[in-house]
């Protein structure tokens, strides 16, 4: 593991247009859960209050359980150990961009600039019948948030199961995947389509994938060249810290 560090670093260093790719997992240690598995969203929660022709039919019930979980839940939230190393990487010009599947807003929290939200985000609403957008301050105790100009229903402005991916972030992760040499996968089961596909199209391309997950996913017997086993916090630390000392060296 630590000689597996040591070569990613290497290659981290001497590469040019590294990106990230994370999911779900990178946020664990700042207390989010992720969806699936052990602990995740779905134990507790139908994922029928996310899907679009539920929400458009039972929008009130479906407000019930979303200010719970991204609201109430996420507000709170902050970047872990993972999401600094990834914006100080950012800083060192090593990590180009960051392609997050995550709406938790912590690589923006974090410090990174260069990030493509491919399933939208949690810091806006968007009204569904004008197109107007909110902040979530317009959230509050008392029910369903609704648009002030029209009365429509508000719904986060991430992507619900049966919505396209937003664009620009849709194809510029794509471009940024054609172009990259590593992609450094973090917390991601690879279940999750067509955002699977930007590691997979990187690697036809000829990119290396690092793989950073407590346990191994889809990606890791499919393509993964270096896997990197333990939490997100712990691993990127350590591989900032090898990172620093070859660079001062
Ligand atoms: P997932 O929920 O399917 O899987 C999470 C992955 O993270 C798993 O492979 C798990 O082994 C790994 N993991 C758990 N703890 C970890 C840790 N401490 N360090 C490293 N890895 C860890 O996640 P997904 O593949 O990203 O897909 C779920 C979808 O759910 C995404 O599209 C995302 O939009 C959404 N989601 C987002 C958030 C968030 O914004 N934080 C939270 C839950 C779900
Ligand atoms: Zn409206």
């Amino acid at each position: 593991m630590n000689n597996d560090i040591k070569e990613v670093a290497k290659l981290l260093v001497n590469s040019k247009s590294a990106i990230a790719f994370t999911g779900a997992g990178i946020s664990v240690e700042s207390n989010i859960p992720p969806f699936r598995g052990e602990n995740g969203l779905w134990n507790k929660y139908d994922p029928k209050y996310l899907e679009l022709n539920y929400f458009h039919t039972h929008p009130a019930e479906c407000w019930k359980i979303i200010k719970e979980i991204f609201y109430d839940f996420f507000g709170s939230a902050k970047p872990n150990a993972a999401h600094i190393a990834l914006a100080e990487l950012e800083k060192m010009n090593i990590i180009k961009a960051v392609v997050t599947q995550n709406i938790d807003n912590l690589h923006f929290d974090a410090g990174n600039k260069n990030i493509f939200e491919f399933h939208g985000n949690s810091r806006n609403l968007v009204c569904l019948d004008c197109g107007k957008k909110y902040s979530t301050e317009i959230i509050s105790e008392k029910g369903m948030p609704l648009c002030k100009k029209c009365d429509g229903v508000l719904k986060p402005d991430f992507i619900f199961f049966g919505e396209q991916i937003p664009e620009p972030a849709g194809s510029s992760s794509f471009d940024f995947a054609k172009k990259s040499d590593i992609v450094i996968i973090i917390g991601s089961t690879g279940e999750v389509v067509p955002a699977s596909h930007v590691p997979v199209l990187a690697k036809q391309s000829g990119a290396k994938i690092i793989e950073v997950n407590i346990s191994k996913t889809n990606f890791t017997s499919q393509m993964t060249d270096i896997f990197l086993e333990g939490k997100a916090s712990e691993v990127m630390t350590e591989l900032l810290k090898e990172i620093n000392l070859l660079k001062n060296s």
